[in-house]
C-alpha cells in the first residue's frame, strides 16, 4: 500500500508552493481539485448524471459544466447541494484512493484544500499543515489573484480555522518566512516521510 501525505492548509496558505517543492525532489502528487474536475468533465459519469437532473441549462457552449450556473441552483436549493454533493464525494474519494495507489515515488503527496472541512484524513497516513497567519493568506491572495481583501477575508470565513486544521495535523510547516526557509522544512519532511514510507513497506512485506 502507498503511504500517503494528505496536504492541506487555507487559501494562500502555500500548498501548491509546497507540493511543488515535494515534487522538485520526485514525489508524486495527487491533485484533489483536479480530480473534482476530472468526475464532471465532458463524457464524464458525474456530468451525465448532472445533465439528468439540472437539464442542458447548466452546460456552458462548449458542453463543459457551468460551474457559475451550477452553483446558483444549489446555492438556493439546499436539497439539490445535498444531491451533488452526494453524487460527486464519493466519486472524488474513490478516485483519490485509486490514483494515490497507482503512484510509484516512495511516498506520494495528496494535496486536499478542503481536508478538515469534507473530514478526509482518513484517507492519508500522514496529514501535514501548511499554517500561516490570516494577514499572510490575505496579502499573498491578493497578490496573487485578482480578488479584494474582502473576497479574500469571506472565503476564509468559509474555511475552516488555523485551530480546526492544526488539531488534525502530524506535521505543520509554518510559511512565514523566506524559500530557503520553506525549502529547509520541506528537506525535513521529505527525509522523515522516506524513513516512515520505507519502515511501512518493509511491515507490510512482513505480513
Ligand atoms: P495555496 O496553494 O495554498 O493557495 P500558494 O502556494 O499558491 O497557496 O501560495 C500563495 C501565494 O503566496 C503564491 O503566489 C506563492 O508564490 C506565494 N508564497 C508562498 N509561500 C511564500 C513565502 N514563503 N513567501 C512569499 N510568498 C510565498
Amino acid at each position: 500500500m502507498t503511504f500517503v501525505v494528505g496536504i492541506t492548509g487555507g487559501i494562500g496558505s502555500g500548498k501548491t508552493t509546497v507540493a511543488n517543492l515535494f515534487a522538485e525532489k520526485g514525489i508524486d502528487i495527487v491533485d484533489a481539485d483536479i480530480i473534482a474536475r476530472e468526475v464532471v468533465a465532458p463524457g464524464s459519469e458525474g456530468l451525465r448524471a448532472i445533465i439528468a437532473k439540472f437539464g442542458n441549462e447548466v452546460l456552458s457552449a462548449d458542453g463543459t459544466l457551468n460551474r457559475a450556473v451550477l452553483r446558483e441552483r444549489i446555492f438556493s436549493n439546499p436539497d439539490d447541494k445535498l444531491w451533488l454533493n452526494s453524487l460527486l464525494h464519493p466519486m472524488i474519494r474513490e478516485q483519490m484512493i485509486a490514483q494515490t495507489q497507482q503512484t510509484t515515488s516512495t511516498y506520494c503527496l495528496l494535496v486536499i484544500p478542503l481536508l478538515v472541512e469534507n473530514k478526509l484524513n482518513a484517507l492519508c497516513q500522514r496529514v501535514l499543515v501548511v499554517d500561516v497567519r490570516e494577514e499572510t493568506q490575505i496579502a499573498r491572495t491578493t497578490r496573487r489573484d485578482d480578488v479584494s481583501e474582502q473576497q479574500v477575508r469571506n472565503i476564509l470565513a468559509s474555511q475552516a480555522t488555523r485551530a480546526q486544521r492544526l488539531s488534525v495535523a502530524d506535521d505543520v510547516i509554518l510559511n512565514e518566512g523566506d524559500s530557503a526557509a520553506l525549502n529547509k522544512d520541506v528537506e525535513l519532511l521529505h527525509r522523515r516521510y522516506l524513513a516512515m514510507a520505507t519502515q511501512s513497506i518493509e511491515s507490510d512485506n512482513e505480513q
